[in-house]
């Protein structure tokens, strides 16, 4: 199989389940995990936060900043393609009363400044109170321009709002960049970073902050459930996944690019170029193929996120000779079509 589908697939390597079963582990509902806490310490130094906590998903985050970050009532501004928003269940609104303002996002990923200026509310009983400014790095391949963050958080900063990051990949904007993670993530208050997807670790998420966003957050994550005992054993992962699997996200962001090249010589396929920037590439088959195509790579062991547009990601279960071949069966697939 060559799954493309997403890079959450990634299988722990035999090195990091050896890392997970010699974890030393402790109850850490009782702060008694040290590998736990070493987990917490490393990734928080690496986005140049005080504090982090381990949670089991980059959903659950997420929604334990957005409770942190607001009350009741609150609002929050967002992309409308956001993870955040579109695809974690309205669990802000569900567990928080607290309301998204969705916002168009622009091709690079970023939400237009004016869209925000004029989407905070006065401060007036009948509105909600905007709180939050919430973006995501990458999103969808794509990385944030850190000059329009810049301006964006200070736009926050001028009308009190907090400002969180999504950075389920920010460690793939960071390398891409050849920047500190640290550096991408100074302007926001709070930052989730994802260990289970291109990272390659099987489980977690940290979400990381100051010392008192993260004392706070750790009530919410208890209530939530994610309070969770010899978590060692899962953190040590994400410890491995950090000292080993950083820097080699720039093979996956070749290969990506690599892909596109191939597939973009395809006459029946189109690809936005300037969207490939890190590990996903977006293929438009022409109208009316891309059912077939998928189909037709399925037979072949070769998965794809489907629809209109196919998405496929690259990650450290894939290598050049997968991309080689896949590119191969698309040829294939047209040759004959
Ligand atoms: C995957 C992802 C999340 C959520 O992570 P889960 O661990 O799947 O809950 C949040 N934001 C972005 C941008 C993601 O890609």
């Amino acid at each position: 199989m060559i799954d493309l589908r997403s890079d959450t697939v990634t299988q722990p390597s035999a090195a990091m389940r050896q890392a997970m079963a010699t974890a030393e582990v402790g109850d850490d509902v009782w702060g008694d995990d040290p590998t736990v806490a070493q987990l917490e310490a490393l990734i928080a130094a690496k986005v140049g936060k005080a504090a982090g906590l381990f949670v089991p998903s980059g959903t659950q985050s997420n929604l334990v900043a957005l409770l942190t970050h607001c009350q009741r009532g609150d609002e929050y501004l967002v992309g409308q393609e956001a993870h955040l928003y579109r695809y974690e269940g309205g669990g802000g609104a569900a567990f928080g009363g607290i309301q998204p303002q969705p916002l168009p996002v622009a091709a690079d990923g970023s939400l237009a400044l004016d869209h925000l200026r004029s989407a905070i509310k006065p401060l007036d009983f009948h509105f909600a109170r905007t709180r939050l400014l919430c973006l995501e790095n990458t999103m969808h391949g794509r990385v944030l321009p850190q000059g329009y963050v810049q301006d964006a958080c200070a736009l926050a900063d001028a009308q009190g709002l907090a400002k969180h990051l999504d950075g389920a990949r920010l460690f793939n904007a960071a390398v891409k960049q050849n920047v500190a993670a640290a550096a991408l993530a100074a302007p926001f208050d709070s930052v989730s970073i994802c260990l289970s997807k291109g990272l390659g670790a099987p489980v977690g998420s940290v979400l990381c902050g100051s010392m008192d966003f993260i004392q706070q957050a750790k009530r919410w994550r208890k209530m939530l459930g994610g309070g969770m005992r010899q978590s060692g054993i899962l953190a040590a992962a994400g410890i491995y996944a950090l000292e080993h699997n950083v820097e080699r996200l720039v093979e996956d962001h070749a290969n990506a690019a690599f892909l596109a090249r191939e597939l973009a010589a395809i006459a029946q396929v189109s690809i936005d170029m300037a969207s490939v920037q890190t590990n996903m590439v977006f293929v438009t088959p022409t109208p009316g193929s891309a059912d077939a195509l998928t189909r037709h790579l399925k037979a072949r062991g070769i998965l794809v996120d489907p629809g209109a547009t196919l998405r496929l990601v690259t990650h450290l279960d894939v290598s050049r000779e997968d991309i080689a071949a896949v590119v191969r069966e698309v040829r294939a697939f047209y040759d004959n079509y």
